[in-house]
C-alpha cells in the first residue's frame, strides 16, 4: 500500500515538475515573442525581429494561431509554394516619454488572397484589420498596392502584433516600420526602379512595332510581344498593377498568364530568327513540341490559373534546359546570333535561379533575389534587343550582296554597260511599252573598225581602254530611258525610245563623228577610232526584239561593207542595193 502511495505520489510530483517546466517554457516563449524598441524618431526598421508560423489551415482564430509553434525570423520572408497562409508575430515596445505613431507596412499585400493585421495589448486584442484583396480597391487600409496599419503607442506602452498572409502561390514578404515621415516616402518611393524597368521595356516594344511596320520581320511582333507579357508580368510581381489599375486578388492573379506567355513568344523569336524549320529541322521539331506544351499550360491558366501555375516551374525548367540546349546547339553549327542569344537567355537563367532561391528560402533577401527575375527579363530583353539589331544589319549585308549579284548578272565587267541578256528583258518590256503608247523604237548596232589592228598594234590593254572609253561617250549620249549594251567583244547595241528613224540616224551620225574625236588616253595620241553603225527601227507589230536587231546588224554589215566609218539605215541600204541590182 505505502509503495503504491509512493509510487503515486512520485508520478504527482514529475506530473507537476513537467507542468512546471512546461508552463515556464510555454511563459518564456510568450514572453520571449520577439521585441523593437521604438524610442526616437526617426522610426525605420525594414529588418527586424519576428516570428512566423505556417498555419496548417487557411482561415483560423486568433486563439487557434496563438496556439501555433512559432520560428525565429527576420522582417523579410520568402517561404516557397507550400506556406500558403503563414501567421507571424512581433512585439513594438515604446520606450519614449511621449506617444508614438507607427504604421506596419506590408508592401507585397497586392500580391496576396488576403491580409490581416491583429493588435494585442496585454494580451487581449484590441485592433484588428482584414483586408480581402478581392475587394481591396477601397479598402482605408491599402494604400497603392501596399498594406498599411497604423497605430499609437502611448509613452512606456507595448503591443504584440499578429499579421496574417494568405498567399495564392509563393509566399514572400516583408514588413516595415515606419514613423509617418517616412511611411510617406515608402509609399512614394518604392516603384520608381520598376517603373522604369516597365518604361524601358513599353519603349522597347513600340520601337519594334515600328520596325515590324518597316522590316515585316515577324520576328519583332514576336519579340514585341513577348516584351509586352515580360512588362506585364513585371508590373504584376512588382505591384504596378495593383499600384496604378487597383488590380487585386483572383484577377491579378489570372495575370501571371504573362509568364506561360512571354516563354511562348521567346520560342516563336528563336524559331524566327533562327529560321529553324528551314535550318534546324531537329531543333525545331524540339521548340515546337516545347511550345505545344507552354500554349497548353496557357490555356489551362485560362480556366484555372493556380493549377496551371503548379505546373509552372517545372515547364519553366524543362524551358531553360531546352532553349539552352539548342541555343549551344545552334551556336555549334555556326549560326552567329546564337552565343549572344545564350548570353542574354543565360542572365535570363542567372538571375531567375537566384530568385527562386530566394522564393524557395535557400537564399537570403538582398535586391538582386528579390527583384532576379525583373532583372533577368530585362538584361534579355536588351540582348535580344541586340539581336534585333544585328538581324538587321545581316539582313541589310545579304540584300546588299543580293543587289550586287543582280548587277552583276545584268552588266559587262569591263565597261558597266548592260550585258545582252539584260538587253533582251529591258528591250522586250520595252517594245511592250511602245506598243502601248504607239511610239517608235529604233535599234543601233555599233561595232568598232578594225579593233583587231587596235589590239594588235597598241596591246589588249589600251583595247580594253578604247573599250571603256567608247562605254562611257554611248552611255553620256543615251537617255535614261534608252537602253545601251555591250553585245560581246566591240560590239554595242543601242536601243532608242520613242525616237523616229531619222532622228535616230542624226543620233548615231553625231556618235560616229564623237567617236572620231575621242581624245584616247595620252600615251596613244596617234590613237583614233572609229565606229561602224547600223540602224532599224523596230516593228511595232512583232512580239520581239531579234528581227529589228537582226535588221541592224544587216546594215552594219553593209556599212563595214562600204568602207566602215559610217551609218547605214537598214531599209536605205537594202533600197540602195535593190536599185542596183534592178539597174
Ligand atoms: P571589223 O572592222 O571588221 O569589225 O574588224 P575587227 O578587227 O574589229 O573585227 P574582228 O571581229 O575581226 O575582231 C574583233 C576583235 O576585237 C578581236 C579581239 O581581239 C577584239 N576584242 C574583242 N573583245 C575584246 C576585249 O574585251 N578587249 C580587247 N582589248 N579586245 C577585244
Ligand atoms: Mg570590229
Ligand atoms: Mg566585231
Amino acid at each position: 500500500m505505502t509503495a503504491l502511495l509512493r509510487q503515486l505520489s512520485w508520478l504527482l510530483m514529475s506530473w507537476l515538475l513537467v507542468s512546471c517546466i512546461v508552463l515556464i517554457f510555454s511563459t518564456a516563449a510568450h514572453a520571449a515573442i520577439p521585441t523593437s524598441q521604438i524610442s526616437a524618431e526617426p522610426i525605420k526598421l525594414e529588418s527586424f525581429p519576428i516570428e512566423y508560423s505556417v498555419a496548417p489551415r487557411d482561415a483560423m482564430s486568433l486563439n487557434e494561431v496563438r496556439a501555433l509553434t512559432f520560428t525565429p525570423y527576420e522582417s523579410q520572408l520568402a517561404l516557397g509554394t507550400e506556406a500558403k497562409s503563414v501567421w507571424l508575430r512581433f512585439r513594438l515596445e515604446n520606450t519614449a516619454s511621449v506617444p508614438r505613431r507607427v504604421f506596419i507596412h506590408f508592401p507585397e499585400a497586392y500580391h496576396n488572397r488576403a491580409v490581416g493585421f491583429y493588435e494585442l495589448r496585454d494580451g487581449l486584442l484590441s485592433n484588428k484589420i482584414k483586408i480581402d484583396l478581392n475587394n481591396a480597391k477601397q479598402h482605408p487600409s491599402m494604400i497603392r498596392e501596399q498594406a498599411v496599419y497604423d497605430t499609437t503607442l502611448g509613452a512606456g506602452e507595448s503591443a504584440t502584433f499578429y499579421v496574417h498572409s494568405w498567399s495564392y502561390s509563393h509566399q514572400w514578404f516583408a514588413l516595415n516600420v515606419y514613423d509617418e515621415q517616412h511611411s510617406r516616402n515608402a509609399l512614394a518611393g518604392t516603384m520608381l526602379d520598376i517603373a522604369l524597368m516597365v518604361g524601358i521595356l513599353l519603349a522597347l516594344i513600340i520601337f519594334n512595332f515600328l520596325l515590324y511596320f518597316s522590316s515585316r520581320s515577324i520576328e519583332n511582333v514576336y519579340y514585341a510581344l513577348y516584351l509586352i507579357s515580360g512588362a506585364t508580368w513585371i508590373a504584376l510581381s512588382y505591384g504596378l498593377l495593383g499600384n496604378m489599375f487597383g488590380l487585386f486578388g483572383d484577377i491579378a492573379l489570372q495575370f501571371h498568364l504573362s509568364l506561360m506567355a512571354m516563354a511562348a513568344f521567346l520560342i516563336l523569336f528563336m524559331i524566327a530568327i533562327f529560321d529553324t524549320k528551314r535550318s534546324f529541322p531537329t531543333e525545331h521539331k524540339i521548340l515546337s513540341l516545347l511550345l505545344a506544351v507552354i500554349v497548353a499550360d496557357f490555356v489551362y491558366g485560362i480556366f484555372d490559373i493556380v493549377g496551371a501555375l503548379s505546373y509552372a516551374s517545372t515547364i519553366a525548367a524543362i524551358m531553360i534546359v531546352v532553349t539552352l540546349s539548342v541555343g549551344l546547339s545552334i551556336w555549334r553549327k555556326g549560326h552567329p546570333l546564337a552565343i549572344y542569344f545564350l548570353l542574354g537567355h543565360g542572365f535570363f537563367f542567372v538571375f531567375n535561379a537566384l530568385a527562386v532561391l530566394y522564393y524557395k528560402s535557400i537564399l537570403d533577401f538582398s535586391y538582386v533575389t528579390k527583384h532576379g527575375v525583373g532583372i533577368g527579363i530585362m538584361l534579355e530583353a536588351l540582348m535580344l534587343a541586340f539581336i534585333v539589331a544585328y538581324r538587321i544589319k545581316m539582313l541589310e549585308q545579304v540584300k546588299a550582296s543580293q543587289e550586287q549579284l543582280r548587277i552583276e548578272a545584268q552588266t559587262d565587267s569591263l565597261t558597266g554597260l548592260y550585258n545582252r541578256r539584260y538587253f533582251h528583258r529591258r528591250a522586250n518590256e520595252l517594245l511592250a511599252k511602245a506598243k502601248h503608247q504607239n511610239v517608235p523604237l529604233v535599234v543601233l548596232a555599233i561595232d568598232l573598225d578594225d579593233f583587231k589592228q587596235v589590239n594588235d598594234a597598241y596591246g589588249h590593254h589600251v583595247g580594253d581602254q578604247v573599250l571603256v572609253q567608247l562605254a562611257e561617250l554611248l552611255r553620256a549620249s543615251c537617255r535614261s530611258h534608252d537602253v545601251v549594251a555591250r553585245f560581246g567583244g566591240e560590239e554595242f547595241v543601242i536601243l532608242l525610245y520613242r525616237t523616229s528613224l531619222s532622228s535616230a540616224e542624226a543620233i548615231a551620225e553625231t556618235l560616229r563623228q564623237q567617236v572620231r574625236e575621242l581624245k584616247l588616253a595620252a600615251e596613244q595620241a596617234d590613237l583614233t577610232v572609229t565606229v561602224s553603225i547600223g540602224v532599224s527601227e523596230v516593228d511595232l507589230n512583232v512580239s520581239s526584239i531579234e528581227l529589228a536587231l537582226h535588221d541592224a546588224d544587216t546594215a552594219l554589215y553593209q556599212a563595214k561593207g562600204n568602207g566602215r566609218d559610217r551609218v547605214c539605215v537598214y531599209g536605205d541600204a537594202q533600197d540602195v542595193s535593190l536599185a542596183r541590182e534592178s539597174n
